[in-house]
């Protein structure tokens, strides 16, 4: 990132600059794009709007936007949930899109101190605000979530939330306490979810999941002990299925937990 400040004021704009719009948290799409050229952004829309600078190129900076006047009509775009880009086929713009979403949600909830109430102010170069009256800094923070598949042998044990009606079967997941470690939230999660004690946790790979702000850490765990007992208020319900024999689960190209699955089921199919 330059000198350039990450929050900006309309006569900083440049016109190669490329925009995210976002209004009442929902992102404004136009003929399944969602990267706006200034040209095509009426200046109305950028009135009263948080401006932030998200990446810093040479040429052109990308810039998510929070407008809060309702000119969605005059500009020919609707406006749909973040969710509804995960289809997307390139995973880059997604994740553009998350990373506005979470920043111009975050500026937007820490507009005060939260040790004095008095409003914050932008730090002119670093992300974050900043309390003129007691000097207390507020960096953007994400919330470190485990998401765990349990193995047992060619069995995999997969459920489906009672939260989300989604339908999906899916891994197991949970947000990581304080002062925990991720191998110990995998441990925790699993026992809670489903009273199943697991071992041989093994870390396989990340994904930013803005809604609204979590990063997952997916993990593989093999089965130690016990029978399948699903909390209810969590679990509706949970099997073990083998990787022949798998229900209804989440796609590779949009979830970790589907391609935890992928992985496991890859692995195995080449021993
Ligand atoms: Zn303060």
């Amino acid at each position: 990132m330059s000198q350039r400040n990450h929050f900006l004021a309309i006569g900083q704009l440049r016109n190669s600059d490329r925009f995210v719009v976002f209004h009442e948290a929902q992102i404004l799409v136009r003929a399944d794009e969602f990267i706006w050229r200034r040209s095509q952004i009426d200046s109305r829309l950028l009135e009263d709007a948080d401006l932030i600078v998200l990446e810093d190129e040479a040429g052109s900076s990308i810039i998510a936007v929070n407008t809060r006047q309702d000119l969605a009509e005059i500009q020919n775009a609707q406006s749909q949930p973040l969710r509804s880009l995960l289809s997307l086929d390139d995973n880059s713009g997604f994740a553009v899109a998350g990373r506005a979403s979470q920043l111009l949600d975050w500026y937007n909830s820490h507009r005060y101190c939260g040790v004095c109430g008095e409003p914050t102010v932008h730090h002119p170069s670093e992300r974050a605000v900043v309390c003129e009256t007691c000097q207390k800094h507020y960096f953007p923070r994400i919330n470190p979530c485990v998401i765990v598949l349990v193995a047992r042998g060619r069995q995999l044990l997969l459920a489906r939330s009672s939260r989300f009606k989604s339908g999906f079967f899916s891994c197991l997941a949970g947000f990581m306490e304080i002062g925990e470690t991720p191998e110990e939230t995998v441990i925790r999660e699993v026992k809670e979810e489903v009273d199943i004690d697991v071992e041989n946790i093994r870390y396989i790979k990340s994904q930013s999941w803005p809604f609204p702000s979590q990063l997952m850490l997916g993990f593989i765990a093999d089965y130690k002990q016990g029978e399948i007992d699903p909390a209810p208020e969590e679990i509706a319900e949970a099997h073990w299925y083998d990787i022949d024999k798998l229900p209804n689960v989440p796609s590779a190209s949009i979830s970790v937990a589907g391609e935890l699955i992928e992985y496991f089921v890859n692995k195995v199919t080449k021993l």
